[in-house]
């Protein structure tokens, strides 16, 4: 059922689970062609536009009051950007999030290494606390990926499978996905995933401001 879009500029909200999701940039390194963020402003009620990016303390606050609402099984930093664009305020929170166990989910599209090339970004995501990371691999190829990714590195596609490879070495559950446009190679990415040892997962094509389960803000 469609929602109506009810706050501006939300750091912390709720999709249809039981995970809080965060949203600390407006960012991204690809544009992908199937972006929610060409043709809404916001997802399960909520608006997603930043007017200003927010400090860890910020985003912090914003959890304390989303967990008064009511309990959650984790925190997942997702949002409508590419959340490694701000890699400090992800290691902060998540590191906050671990003091308080609070498990962190990061929904990445798998650039982390290429926007921060002095850390060893998988390491720093472990040691910081995050048990879970999701990585948009959307494509068994290196043509196809940015066809359909349109990233602004170029050899991004090689990137991508090595950081989630190496999210996997440093024990972070990794899960590689795909959206399920038409012509995806769901297979290819799947055998992929498997490859390395991540599970995999096709998703669906994001519905903008509905409360089903095909995306919390983030492809
Ligand atoms: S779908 Fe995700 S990775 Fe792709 S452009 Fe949008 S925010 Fe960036």
């Amino acid at each position: 059922m469609t929602q109506p879009l009810t706050r501006t500029d939300t750091i912390a909200y709720r999709g249809s689970g039981s995970a809080v999701y965060l949203n600390i940039t407006n960012r991204c390194s690809c544009a992908c062609a199937f972006c929610l963020r060409e043709w809404t402003d916001g997802v399960y009620g909520e608006v997603l536009t930043l007017t200003h990016e927010p400090e860890p303390e910020e985003v912090t606050r914003s959890v304390e009051l989303e967990f008064l609402e009511g309990p959650a099984d984790e925190v997942v930093f997702c949002g409508f950007g590419e959340p490694t664009m701000r890699l400090d305020v992800v290691l902060a929170v998540t590191e906050w999030l671990r003091l308080r166990r609070i498990p962190a989910r990061l929904d990445t599209n798998g650039h982390g290494q290429l926007l921060n090339p002095a850390l060893d970004v998988p390491a720093a995501l472990m040691a910081a606390g995050l048990s879970t990371v999701t990585v948009s691999l959307n494509a068994a190829d290196p043509e196809s990926y940015d066809r359909i990714c349109r990233p602004l590195f170029a050899k991004a596609y090689r990137a991508v499978i090595q950081f989630a490879e190496q999210c996997v070495k440093h024990d972070i559950q990794t899960t590689l996905t795909a959206v399920d446009c038409p012509g995806a190679d769901l297979a290819g990415c799947e055998a992929i995933a498997t490859a390395m040892g991540a599970g995999f997962r096709a998703r669906g094509l994001a519905a903008p401001r509905g409360r089903d389960d095909a995306e919390k803000g983030k492809a």
